[in-house]
């Protein structure tokens, strides 16, 4: 895995592309902090020294604690900074994206309060626009990246699925397999996931779909086995309850989706065996609620017409989220499985968890959560000493109104102000 820590080391090797060294000390005052582990601190400060938070507390800080840059937050909230533990980032041509696209794109992620993403599936550019963010050479969230290692061979006989899989979903009855799918021999898997570490992947993504009798939770078991390896997750795609508990026979790191196909309201056994399990899960609940254009039209995920055979999800999804979380789910985690631009996204995703959650519980999601859900949440996620300085400052209470949330004034990662509305 990619640790941070060592990136921090990356603008001294590479300071001839250096733009933006984070600030060496900051003190944020006059704020009401939000830690993202449950307490606020009415009016506080925070403390930063070489991008780790040092101190929060209450009170005025700064004539304690001598800084170069001190911010006046004004009485705002301070909170850590957002977390999209699933998203798919490059469209169209990989390297148009990364030499003409991607600089903009990032800097969208910073104005919308995001100060880490986890891109799930990306081809190889991804890992490029990393770099050039981890050495300062573009500004940007801190970015994780995933690339796929298939559970089975596509069936000879038949085509492809084209466009969005989640349209022609074959998880969804009827499209559900009745014959196993063929196997993929072990060699290739392995051949496979020793290529996505050379290539420098931080997880190995996965699609469970299971057939009667086929080979998909076997080669998620050696797919984890070899990850283990080369201390790569797996990161799992489930998205029916048949496939997720399938998904924990092999036990992933993460799951990646709730499942929205198949009422948890109704398999209390099911309830029990994912909680139990206490894998992350990330909420992706937005895919199947339409949102619509100037137009009237009802919109699929990234503005694609919308597919009504896949509505039951829009419901069923927020009614099993909730499900897990009343069962006492330990890490339920924002996360998008969008290419949309991120505030839209995070609009579509707030309004679906705040069918079934609190805005205390989404705040919760958003950070903490999401950051454990990158398996990092030791690294970033809270506003608590020797965590990354990475937060925002915004206008108004998440804590009763998630659309303060839009409201971001000030984007800080690694105490670097990356964002200044
Ligand atoms: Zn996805």
């Amino acid at each position: 895995m990619k640790k941070y820590g060592s990136e921090r080391w990356l603008p001294v090797l590479c300071a001839i592309f250096v733009t933006n060294v984070a600030a060496q000390s900051l003190v944020i005052t006059n704020a009401r902090i939000i830690d993202g582990n449950g307490q606020v601190i009415d009016r506080g400060s925070v403390v930063v020294r070489d991008g780790v938070i040092e101190s929060v507390t209450p009170g005025d800080a700064s004539a304690t604690a001598a800084a170069e840059r001190t911010i006046d937050a004004n009485g705002r909230t301070v909170m850590p900074g957002f977390v999209d533990a699933h998203r798919h980032i490059i469209t169209g041509n990989p390297d148009d994206w990364l030499t003409n696209r991607a600089a903009a794109q990032m800097q969208e992620f910073l104005a919308a309060g995001f100060t880490t993403v986890l891109s799930a599936i990306d081809p190889p550019q991804i890992l490029q626009a990393r770099q050039r963010i981890a050495s300062g050479a573009m500004k940007g969230p801190r970015l994780f990246a995933g690339t796929i290692i298939p559970l089975a061979a596509p069936f000879p006989d038949t085509a492809p699925t084209r466009g969005d899989p989640a349209r022609t979903d074959p998880s969804r009855p009827p499209g559900r397999s009745t014959r196993p799918a063929p196997a993929i021999p072990r060699e290739a898997t392995i051949k496979a996931v020793d290529n996505a570490a050379n290539l420098g992947y931080d997880y190995l993504k996965t699609v469970i779909v299971t057939t009667p009798g086929g080979p998909e939770v076997d080669t998620l078991k050696l797919i984890i086995a070899e990850g283990r390896k080369h201390g790569m997750p797996t990161i799992t795609h489930a998205v029916s309850v048949i496939d997720t508990l399938a998904a924990l026979d092999a036990g992933p790191d993460t799951l990646v989706h709730t499942p929205h196909i198949g009422n948890l309201a109704d398999d209390p056994a099911a309830v029990r065996r994912i909680v139990e399990a206490r894998i992350p899960m990330t909420s992706t609940l937005a895919v199947f609620v339409p949102h619509f254009d100037d137009n009237n039209q009802p919109l699929f995920r990234d503005a694609q017409p919308f597919p009504w055979n896949t509505i039951s999800s829009a419901g069923q999804g927020p009614v099993n989220a909730r499900v897990l979380w009343q069962a006492g789910i330990e890490t339920y985690a924002y996360g998008t499985d969008t290419q949309w631009p991120p505030k839209q996204s995070l609009a579509d995703e707030l309004r679906a968890l705040q069918v079934v959650f609190s805005p205390r519980d989404i705040v919760q999601m958003l950070t903490r959560n999401a950051a454990k859900a990158t398996l990092h949440g030791d690294q970033f996620g809270t506003l608590e000493p020797g965590k990354s300085a990475d937060m925002v400052i915004l206008e108004g209470d998440p804590l009763t109104d998630v659309t303060a949330l839009f409201n971001v004034v000030t984007t800080i990662k690694q105490g670097e102000v990356v964002f200044q509305r």
